[in-house]
């Protein structure tokens, strides 16, 4: 069965966006970060759009050896490195570069002194996720120094609050902790997100590691990815694939959430929950069809989900619906449903096709 909802990622949207992190860091390399299927836009054809990426980071080690594999020679990053002795020996077999941030790894290097492994020492700066204390730091480092299989070393922790309209005082702090670690040694350093890349020249360092902004949203709460010169590169779009004639009274979809107030048309959309699209969006999330705006309305179910079609000219079976994307800023309908753009992207599932172009 074809369904409607169809994904498309515009790969002219990911090179320009790229291009924008360029302008903002000019003096940067850029880590281009691509973990969760290119926070869900398909490994292959992202990493070819942003191929002019000076590296990659990424979580999934079949996935980093799938890029080794097709040809790109860029530092490739795996951002939680290794978990066993084998995956570090297929990080040595495939020049993949690994973020060491416990014990248990530095004990895996220390027992495998053959072949060689480019790092990034992960430091916990006020994250409290990844990364070895500030009082371990140096120990560490010694630790890796005196590691002859170990090749370059980078240092680099992960803001919390770059993104935060109030997030200036944590930034500054875990700015102030890494630099008092790390700016007497001369190793290259690695700090900024998309938020950090954007609102904290200050952070930009040797390495950037933005994400979200690649694909077009925005990383922060007060402005728009427009505003941002972003544009995003995926766009979910469906159809009107039935219309309701609802009378005052009438209620909508399971539990009935929505009920009307007035006679009004709807149209039911191919795409649901088991599409990726949340369920917890409330009635009035923003979508478009006909390339006008309109909300939804009731509860999402699996496949479907309803809209209101009041004052939508030429609304008809089949008429375009656009769940995000062009024209309809992924991060409005993140707000909408209270989550963001990161989950929205990642979420949808393999029933969907997703077509690069
Ligand atoms: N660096 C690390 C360690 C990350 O975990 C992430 C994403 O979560 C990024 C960089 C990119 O962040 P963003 O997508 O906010 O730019």
């Amino acid at each position: 069965m074809s369904r409607s909802i169809r994904a498309f990622i515009d790969l002219a949207a990911l090179e320009h966006n790229l291009t924008v992190v360029r302008r903002y860091a000019a003096h940067t390399r850029i880590m281009a970060v691509i973990k969760a299927d290119a926070y869900g836009h398909g490994l292959l054809h992202t990493a070819k759009a942003l191929r002019k990426a000076d590296g990659f980071a990424m979580l999934e080690l079949d996935a980093a050896i799938r890029l080794r594999d097709a040809g790109y020679q860029q530092s490739i990053l795996l951002l939680e490195g290794f978990f066993s002795v084998s995956e570090l020996a297929q990080c040595k077999k495939y020049r993949l570069s690994a973020v060491i941030h416990n014990h248990e790894q530095l004990a895996m290097l220390s027992a495998s002194k053959h072949g060689r492994l480019d790092v990034f020492l992960k430091i916990n700066t006020g994250m409290n996720r990844l990364g070895f204390a500030p009082e371990q730091f140096l120990s560490v480092l010694g630790a890796l120094k005196a590691n002859p299989a170990i090749g370059h070393i980078t240092l680099m922790t992960h803001f919390s609050s770059a993104s935060d309209t109030d997030g200036d005082q944590e930034v500054i702090k875990q700015l102030q902790c890494f630099n008092s670690m790390t700016t007497s040694h001369s190793y290259p350093r690695s700090l900024a997100n998309s938020a950090a890349v954007i609102r904290y020249p200050e952070t930009h360092a040797d390495w950037v590691r933005p994400g979200i902004m690649l694909y077009g949203a925005s990383p922060l709460t007060n402005k728009t990815a427009a505003e941002l010169n972003l544009h995003p590169a995926m766009t979910v779009t469906s159809k009107i694939i039935a219309l309701q004639y609802l009378q005052s009274g009438n209620k909508v979809g399971y539990s009935g959430c929505f009920q009307a107030d007035r006679p009004m048309l709807i149209g039911i959309v191919a795409g649901g929950y088991a599409d990726g699209y949340p369920r917890h969006a409330p009635t009035g999330t923003p979508v478009l069809v006909n390339n006008q705006r309109t909300r939804i309305l009731g509860r999402v179910s699996m496949d479907m989900l309803t809209v209101d079609l009041s004052g939508i000219k030429d609304a008809e079976l089949n008429s375009p619906v656009i769940l995000w994307g062009k024209g309809m800023p992924i991060d409005e309908v993140a707000n909408a449903a209270n989550t963001i753009s990161y989950e929205l992207l990642c979420a949808l599932t393999p029933r969907v096709t997703k077509t690069a172009q």
